[in-house]
């Protein structure tokens, strides 16, 4: 195996980058934590901290050194979400018009679009509308640039190997909230999703989750998540281009009350090892 590459912008995204090794890239979009000097909203700290997708870059940091990648997001999805096409504006959030393109989707419709209007249900985010500079500037500094390193990623590992595995990685809540389609419901151990077959072929989908459900697991595939931005603009199976969302169920491996650390998060991190280490060998043979 050849040298690591680092890739760091300050508050912004750390990735490492095996020099030539696995076409296997993951991304942990929604674990940052850091806002920017003098950032104010309405939220408390408690309302930030249940976004976030703590630990999800923890539990999967030991893949570089099975031989794939890892890029993480170090500002919070409630900031600016990495997840989010940039077109997902929500206009009644802005003191001017938004001159570029919008799509309204039904993430931006419930207020979990590029900027957050609710933080969790009927809070809003800002008592005051954002300046359409302001959220340019999201976006050139923390969305743009991790967009580019993840696509520069995928696409070095494309060009030595033919083909590349993404592997973007989230946590869920153990139950619906009223902003998601399945509230009040728990949970199953994970969801694994391909935008319903569209961002991977299904065979890597299908691996994943039976490797899953071998160790003991109950998988759910592409409900009630089917993956959202990143699968769906790097994925592409005819250009064997296979891009899998993994929502790993937060009762596994934290307290929801304390957002700390279960006694169960080294056993999952242990089962995610060999769940990565499988993938490794799926993508050896894959790509030969
Ligand atoms: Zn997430």
């Amino acid at each position: 195996m050849g040298d690591t590459i680092e890739h760091r912008i300050p508050d912004v995204l750390h990735a490492l980058e095996p020099d030539g090794g696995v076409p296997l890239i993951f991304d942990s979009p929604h674990s940052g934590t850091t806002f920017p000097d003098g950032f104010t909203c309405n939220a408390t700290p408690w309302q930030l901290r249940v976004n976030v997708d703590v630990h999800v870059d923890e539990l999967f940091s030991h893949v570089v050194r099975q031989g794939a990648g890892l890029l993480r997001a170090l500002f919070p999805r409630t900031f600016i979400d990495a997840n989010r096409s940039v077109r997902e504006i929500d206009p009644s959030m802005l003191e001017e018009p938004w001159p570029g393109p919008m799509v309204e989707s039904r993430k931006t419709k419930v207020g979990m679009g590029l900027i957050r209007r609710h933080i969790v249900p009927g809070v809003l985010m800002y008592d005051r509308p954002l300046a359409v500079d302001e959220v340019r500037s999201r976006i050139d500094t923390y969305h743009a640039p991790y967009h580019q390193l993840l696509s520069d990623m995928l696409d070095r590992a494309h060009a030595l190997h033919g083909a590349v595995w993404h592997v973007n990685c989230h946590s869920m809540k153990s139950a619906g909230t009223p902003m998601n389609i399945d509230e009040g419901k728990r949970r199953p151990d994970f969801v694994v999703s391909d935008l319903d077959g569209k961002t991977s072929g299904p065979a890597f989908l299908e691996f994943t989750a039976e490797s899953l459900r071998t160790k003991g697991y109950e998988v759910s595939v592409n409900y009630p998540f089917r993956g959202a931005e990143l699968i769906n603009r790097f994925g592409d199976p005819s250009g064997n281009r296979h891009s899998i969302q993994i929502e790993i169920n937060r009762a596994l491996y934290l307290d929801e009350k304390t957002y700390e650390k279960s006694i169960d998060f080294e056993v999952l991190r242990g089962d995610l090892t060999t769940l990565s280490a499988e993938m490794v060998a799926f993508v050896e043979q894959a790509s030969d």
